[in-house]
């Protein structure tokens, strides 16, 4: 049975205490409740609730790794406003890289996203990378790969499990990634029918995830 990878996207959501309201509620939801495999789950939050989130994660004891959404294509050094890999991995496992809404708002390049990778991996970070199709360049050193066609995130309009099935098919047939998993308007109704399909190695919700209530419905859902 394939261990399933789920990476909540808050995007840029939530304030320190809102965050910390967030893993009580779903520590509280998740205490009694046993899945049948335990799936890998990874919350992607902005730099300035990691370091909270850890705390809390650490005192509840809740296993949830935390992830960034970007890094800095630099490593230390004069780069005002950029957190670099290496300041990130002192709290968090991995990190989100290509997000469409980084290519679209901060002009993110692929060039940019390379040295972005090189700088990620030699931190030691867990890579996800997004891509909008099964054309775009994948780097061959990311850890998981993240299929979320553009028009299908926070649209409520998510792909079908049979294309994104065989998109994902073709990602693994010419990238190295060895886990892909689908983002866009995942919901607890749909998950089940996208981790049903064989290619597809987990999903990355960004609007299920902002609840703990809706992110724990996706686990439920799962679990059936
Ligand atoms: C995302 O954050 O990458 C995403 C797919 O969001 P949503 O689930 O809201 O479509």
């Amino acid at each position: 049975m394939k261990q399933i990878f789920i990476a909540g996207n808050w995007k840029s959501n939530k304030t320190t205490s809102e965050a910390i309201e967030w893993l009580r509620e779903f520590k509280i939801k998740t205490s009694n409740f046993k899945l049948k495999t335990t799936p890998q789950v990874v919350l992607c939050a902005s730099f300035t609730l990691l370091y909270p989130l850890k705390k809390e994660i650490s005192r509840l004891g809740i296993p949830i790794k935390l992830g960034a959404q970007d890094v800095s294509p630099y490593g230390a050094g004069a780069y005002t406003g950029a957190v670099n890999a290496v300041q990130i991995k002192e709290i968090a496992d991995w990190v989100i890289i290509g997000h469409s809404e980084r290519r679209k708002f901060f002009s993110e390049t692929d060039e940019l996203l390379q040295q972005e990778v090189e700088q990620a991996k030699s931190a030691g970070l867990g890579i996800i990378y997004c891509v909008p199709d099964d054309t775009t360049i994948v780097p061959g050193t990311v850890d998981v790969v993240a299929y979320e066609p553009v028009w299908a995130i926070g649209t409520g309009k998510s792909d079908t499990p049979e294309n994104a099935n065989s998109v994902i098919q073709t990602i693994k047939t010419v990238s190295k990634a060895g886990r892909v998993i689908y983002g866009g308007s995942v919901t607890r109704e749909n998950v089940a029918s996208f981790i049903a399909q064989p290619m597809i190695d987990g999903v990355l919700p960004g609007g299920a995830s902002l609840s703990p209530e809706t992110f724990y419905d996706l686990l439920v859902a799962l679990a059936v």
